[in-house]
């Protein structure tokens, strides 16, 4: 065996790259987690190749200051939290300070970035290195396009799927997004074709109709509840309204987006019977804590979360829903179908 030592910094960051960036989808929604984090009010996401050729994300947020666009593409280098009580209560997407680095590390980057119109930032990396930067005219806001991911890594280049699988995923992520946040207009085109428009009007039903349809946005029907620790809200789908897959039941916890089993099966479980076997609702649904309820830090993409009071929360949303599809029941359905 060889003598132990420490690898470089670009291999490890390349090792580290990971566990966060597993395809083309992982590096739209860090991106677009960096923009909602900046507070943009537009953001546009534009692809080449279902993302495998270039990914675009642009947006009109805070942007970042010249001295320290460099930084921000080091490993844990972060500005949303700052000492260990932060961890506890995140409020931002982002906070561990890996995806730019990450991104960086295993694709070739171009970042353009200005905290006011004018004079802004580029900078260019490829494999974690920094090929360039340089001054550059720009509005305010963040421009990053990001080519040929997974070229030095070959063996993850070869476990991304079809540019029809990999599409999916991420038209997937960006629905979600958007549907977290009504009040910023998101735009998402692939090979320049726009395959989603949201207004950013701050209507959640309208968002709804937007990104599934007019049909849709019909047939769903408002929910708000609250206990001593939660809060809900959101629209779910009449009992007739409903899908094959779990798809179209978008979770969040203070704006993030969640997967959680035993919260999807309380929604479930809140149609009862009125939902046929096999059959899943639409439904997207807000719930809000606080932070230190909630512990994001279980896994790099934060999509899995621990709940400290989740059969509280689960009994929250099963009982909402049972009240309002009962109440519902009331409602002759020519008058719901309106
Ligand atoms: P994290 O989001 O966990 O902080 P990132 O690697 O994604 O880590 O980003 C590093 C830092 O770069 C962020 O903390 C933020 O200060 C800055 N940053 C990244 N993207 C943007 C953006 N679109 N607008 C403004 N600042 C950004
Ligand atoms: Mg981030």
């Amino acid at each position: 065996m060889a003598d132990i030592h420490e690898l470089s910094e670009q291999l490890s960051n390349q090792i580290a790259a990971g566990e966060v960036i597993e395809r083309p989808a992982s590096v739209v929604k860090e991106l677009v987690e960096n923009a909602i984090d900046a507070k943009a009010t537009q953001i546009d996401v534009g692809i080449e190749d279902a993302g495998l050729k270039t990914m675009t994300i642009s947006d009109n947020g805070l942007g970042i200051p010249k001295a320290q666009v460099a930084l921000a593409f080091l490993p844990h280098t972060t500005s949303k939290i700052s000492n260990r009580d932060d961890l506890f209560r995140v409020k931002s997407l982002g906070f561990r300070g890996e995806a730019l680095a990450s991104i960086a590390a295993v694709a070739k980057v171009t970042m353009l970035t200005a905290t006011e119109a004018g004079l802004g930032t580029q900078i260019e990396l490829a494999g974690g290195k920094v090929l360039d930067q340089k001054r550059q005219s720009s509005r305010r806001g963040t421009y990053v396009a990001v080519k040929d991911l997974f070229y030095n890594t070959p063996a993850r280049l070869k476990y991304v799927k079809s540019v029809n699988t990999e599409l999916s995923h991420i038209a997937d992520i960006i629905n979600r997004l958007a549907l977290a946040h009504p009040n910023i207009a998101v735009t998402f085109a692939n090979n320049h074709n726009i395959l989603l428009k949201t207004s950013g009007s701050g209507d959640l039903l309208r968002t709804i109709t937007e990104i599934y349809s007019i049909g849709v946005g019909r047939q769903m029907i408002e929910v708000t509840g609250a206990d001593l620790d939660f809060k809900l809200s959101g629209f779910v789908s009449l009992p007739k309204l409903t899908r094959a897959n779990r798809n179209f039941v978008s979770l969040f916890i203070n704006g993030r987006y969640i997967k959680n089993y035993a919260l999807t099966r309380a929604l479930i479980a809140g149609y009862g019977s009125k939902l046929m076997v096999g059959r899943y609702p639409l439904a997207v649904l807000n719930l809000t804590m606080d932070p230190f309820l909630v512990d994001v830090n279980v896994h790099p993409t934060k999509q899995e979360v621990r709940l400290s009071k989740e059969d509280e929360l689960s009994q929250l949303v099963t009982t909402n829903i049972q009240q309002v599809l009962g109440a519902q029941n009331l409602i002759p359905d020519a008058v719901a179908n309106l």
